[in-house]
C-alpha cells in the first residue's frame, strides 16, 4: 500500500486510521515503561538494598533519589532521541532502535535484576529517549497544518498512553511482589517474570509498528542530503551506524550517573542551558516567521515545567500522604493504588470525550485556542490542589482523612492534564519547523524532566518541614503545602492568559 502524504492527511471522519496503530504501539511501550517505573523504588529498597547496612530511612531516601534520577534521565534523553531522528535516523528508525534498546534492557532485568539492575535500566533510559518523542511526532504528521481535528487525535493517543500506564503500572509490581500469579511463579523468579513481561509487551509494540509502517506512506522516513544541484540523495550509512554506537557509549555513563544521585544535579544544571543554546543556534537558520513560532513553543515548554513540577507530587509527597493520611472510604480501595492509577483510569474515559468535545466546539467555531486550553490546564490543576488542601477539613484527630475527597482532587487535576499534556504534544508539531520536529518534541519532554526534578525538590522540602511531627501535624503541613501549590498553579494560569496576546502574535496562524 503506497499512500501519499496527501492521501493520509485527507482522511474522512474524526480520526486518521493510522492513529490506531500508533495508539497500540505507544500503549505497549508505556506498559513497559510504567511497569518498570512502578517497580523501581520498591525493588531498590527491598531487593537491591536487602543486605545493605543503611538504616531504613536512608534506604528510602537513596531509593527516592535514584528513582528521581532515572526519571530525569529518561525524559532528558528524549531530546537526544528527537535530535538524531531529525538529523539522521528519521522517526521510524529511531523508534525501532529505541524499542530494541528497551527490549534488551528489560531482558537484562528479566535474566538477573539483582546483579544487572543499573545496566538494564540504562538501556531502557536511552531506548525510551529514541522511542517516546518520535512516535508522538508521527501522530502530528497524520494531520495537515491547520486541521482542527489534531487536538482530538492527540487526546485519543493520550488515552492509549494511559491505558498502557494503567495496565503496566498495576500488573508488573503485583507480579513482582507476589500479589498476582504467585501460585504459578516460584518466589525467587517473580521479579524476573515481572521484568520479562515488560520485554514481551515491548516486542508486541515493535511488531505492531512493523505492520503500521506500511500505512504510513512517506511519514517518518530517513532525512536526505541536499546536493549542490538541488537533488536529494541518501545519507551515508556511517551516519546511522555512528548514532547506534554513540547511544551504546552513553549506557555506561548513565549507569554511573544514576547510581550516584548527586550527579543528576550537575547534569540537570548543564543540560538545560546547553539545549537552549543549541535551539538558539538552530533559530538563526530559519526564517523570522518560523523563529517566532519556535519562541512561542518555548513559552509553552517553560510553562509546562511549572505544570509538571506541581503535578508530579503524585510520585513523591502524595504517595507518602496517601500511605499515612488517607482512609479507605472509596470502595475499600488501597489509597496508594488509587494515587498511582486513579489519574490514568480517569484519562482513559475522559480523553476521548474531551477530544470529541474539541471537535464539537470547533464545528461551532467555539473551540478555545491552545493558550486558553493551557490556561485552563493550570486552573484545573490549581483547583485540584485546593481540593487536596480541603481534605484537611475531613480529618480525624489521628490525621486520617477521606480517600473520596482525595479522588475528587485527582479527577479535577486530570481535567487539567487533559487540557495541557496532549495539547502540548499537538502544539509542538504545529509550531516546529519541518526539520526540527523531533528536537522540539524532545524539548517538550525535557521540560518534564525538569518538572520531575522540581517536584522532587518541593516534595523533599515538605518532608523536611514535617520531620518529627505527629500524623495530624504532618497532614496539616502537607495540606498547607498543597494550598500553596494550588495558588502557584492559579497564578501561572492567570499569567499565561495575560501574556496570551503576545504569544498569539508569535504563533501567527497557528491556533
Ligand atoms: N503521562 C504522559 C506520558 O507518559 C506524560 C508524561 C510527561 O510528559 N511528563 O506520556
Amino acid at each position: 500500500m503506497n499512500l501519499t502524504l496527501e492521501e493520509i492527511q485527507n482522511f474522512k471522519g474524526k480520526y486518521p486510521k493510522q492513529i490506531w496503530s500508533l495508539f497500540f504501539s505507544e500503549m505497549w511501550e508505556r506498559f513497559c515503561f510504567y511497569g518498570m517505573r512502578g517497580m523501581l523504588t520498591f525493588f531498590i529498597i527491598n531487593v537491591i538494598f536487602e543486605n545493605s547496612t543503611l538504616k531504613p530511612a536512608e534506604k528510602d531516601e537513596l531509593a527516592n533519589l535514584q528513582y528521581a534520577a532515572i526519571q530525569a534521565f529518561v525524559y532528558a534523553f528524549t531530546f537526544v532521541g528527537g535530535l538524531f531522528a531529525d538529523k539522521i535516523l528519521g522517526f521510524r528508525k529511531s523508534l525501532f532502535w529505541g524499542g530494541i534498546l528497551m527490549i534488551i534492557g528489560s531482558l537484562i532485568l528479566a535474566v538477573n535484576p539483582h546483579e544487572y539492575f543499573f545496566l538494564g535500566i540504562s538501556f531502557t533510559v536511552v531506548g525510551t529517549g529514541f522511542f517516546k518523542p518520535n512516535i508522538s511526532t508521527m501522530v502530528g504528521k497524520l494531520y495537515k497544518s491547520g486541521d482542527t481535528r489534531t487536538d482530538a487525535g492527540f487526546s485519543l493517543f493520550y488515552a492509549g498512553i494511559n491505558l498502557g500506564a494503567l495496565l503496566g503500572g498495576y500488573l508488573c509490581i503485583a507480579i513482582g511482589k507476589g500479589e498476582m500469579l504467585s501460585h504459578l511463579i516460584p518466589e525467587h523468579k517473580r521479579w524476573n517474570v515481572a521484568f520479562g513481561l515488560a520485554a514481551i509487551v515491548m516486542v508486541i509494540s515493535l511488531v505492531n509498528f512493523i505492520f503500521t509502517q506500511r500505512q504510513l506512506g512517506p511519514i517518518g522516513l530517513q532525512p536526505q542530503r541536499l546536493n549542490a544541484d538541488g537533488t536529494f540523495s541518501a545519507l551515508a550509512k556511517w551516519n546511522e551506524y555512528s548514532v547506534y554506537i554513540l547511544s551504546l557509549v552513553f549506557i555506561p555513563l548513565i549507569m554511573i550517573m544514576v547510581s550516584v544521585p548527586e550527579y543528576t544535579d550537575y547534569f540537570m544544571w548543564t543540560v538545560g542551558p546547553l539545549t537552549l543554546i543549541y535551539l538558539f543556534y538552530e533559530m538563526t537558520k530559519v526564517s523570522s516567521s518560523e523563529r517566532n513560532k519556535l519562541w512561542a513553543a518555548l513559552v509553552f515548554i517553560i510553562f509546562s515545567i511549572v505544570f509538571w513540577g506541581i503535578y508530579e507530587q503524585s510520585g513523591g509527597s502524595l504517595s507518602i500522604f496517601a500511605a499515612n493520611n488517607l482512609n479507605k472510604d472509596l470502595l475499600g480501595l488501597d489509597p496508594n493504588g488509587v494515587n498511582n492509577s486513579g489519574g490514568a483510569f480517569f484519562i482513559i474515559f475522559l480523553a476521548p470525550i474531551v477530544g470529541l468535545l474539541w471537535i464539537w466546539l470547533s464545528k461551532r467555531k467555539l473551540e478555545p485556542n491552545t493558550l486558553i486550553k493551557f490556561g485552563l490546564g493550570f486552573i484545573f490543576l490549581g483547583l485540584g490542589y485546593y481540593v487536596l488542601f480541603a481534605t484537611k477539613f475531613f480529618a480525624t484527630l489521628q490525621g486520617i482523612t477521606s480517600l473520596n475527597i482525595f479522588t475528587i482532587a485527582l479527577l479535577v487535576i486530570t481535567f487539567g492534564e487533559l487540557c495541557l499534556s496532549p495539547i502540548g504534544l499537538s502544539i509542538m508539531t504545529k509550531l516546529s519547523t519541518e526539520k526540527l520536529q523531533g528536537m522540539m518534541m524532545g524539548m517538550w519532554f525535557l521540560a518534564s524532566a525538569y518538572g520531575q526534578y522540581v517536584a522532587g525538590q518541593i516534595g523533599a522540602g515538605m518532608a523536611k518541614v514535617k520531620t518529627g511531627a505527629n500524623n495530624y501535624d504532618a497532614l496539616i503541613t502537607y495540606t498547607d503545602g498543597y494550598k500553596q501549590l494550588g495558588l502557584y498553579a492559579l497564578i501561572a494560569g492567570v499569567v499565561l492568559i495575560l501574556i496570551s496576546p503576545l504569544v498569539k502574535k508569535l504563533m501567527q496562524e497557528v491556533r
